[in-house]
């Protein structure tokens, strides 16, 4: 009996956790591109146009440390990038208001401008979805980053799962499972937060 074409793609094809780690790659390297892009237009380099988006979604301010971690850069490093931002007057520094002793970096009301002008670099790869595929894809992002953070592959990010305010899967069943308690709303899958500036980490 002839093998049917299942069999045989089974035989020849990468396994799927290569095949689906490459295809995110190529996305991975789209976005990464139009990032590049949009921060020589800027005339950033892409660990300053990083850095300097991480600070201003953080009106508070944050720490150097904790930009670094994000970026993935070594502290040196990110500490050039914020003299850098500092010279041309996006960013800058000031006491941390929770700890008076600590510096924490603040992006200036132009800092704030730039940063809001930024072009969502993944949109491109996103907007070819439906609604129902990119709800879909929500929930499996939001998983990845949930797995990334326990296994501490990741910096902390500021997701709706690790915050203090998520009840997970309150209603099960309904339209709105999950539940805020910082704005006191119930919530569906595709209300999930990848990064919110309301986020508490979670004891
Ligand atoms: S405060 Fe923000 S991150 Fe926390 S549960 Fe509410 S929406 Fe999600």
């Amino acid at each position: 009996m002839p093998e049917t074409s299942h069999t045989r793609f089974d035989t020849i094809t990468e396994p799927l956790e290569r095949r689906l780690a490459d295809g995110l790659t190529r996305l991975a390297a789209v976005a990464r591109q139009l990032d590049w892009q949009a921060a020589a237009a800027a005339g950033l380099s892409p660990t300053q146009a990083d850095i300097l988006r991480f600070v201003a979604s953080r009106p508070q301010g944050a720490r150097l440390t904790a930009a670094a971690a994000h970026s993935g850069v070594r502290k040196a490093t990110a500490s050039d990038a914020v003299a850098a931002l500092e010279r041309k007057a996006l960013l800058r520094k000031q006491a941390d208001v929770a700890d008076g002793r600590a510096v924490a970096l603040q992006a200036t009301s132009r800092g704030q401008r730039v940063a809001g002008d930024w072009p969502a670099s993944f949109r491109p790869v996103v907007q070819g979805l439906s609604g129902a595929e990119q709800e879909l894809l929500l929930g499996l992002v939001i998983k990845m980053i949930r797995q990334l953070q326990q296994r501490e592959l990741i910096a902390p990010q500021r997701t709706c799962v690790s915050c203090r305010y998520f009840r997970e899967n309150v209603a099960p069943g309904t339209d709105t499972p999950h539940y805020c308690a910082f704005v006191g709303a119930p919530m569906a899958e595709r209300h999930l937060r990848v990064d919110c500036a309301e986020h508490e980490p979670a004891a």
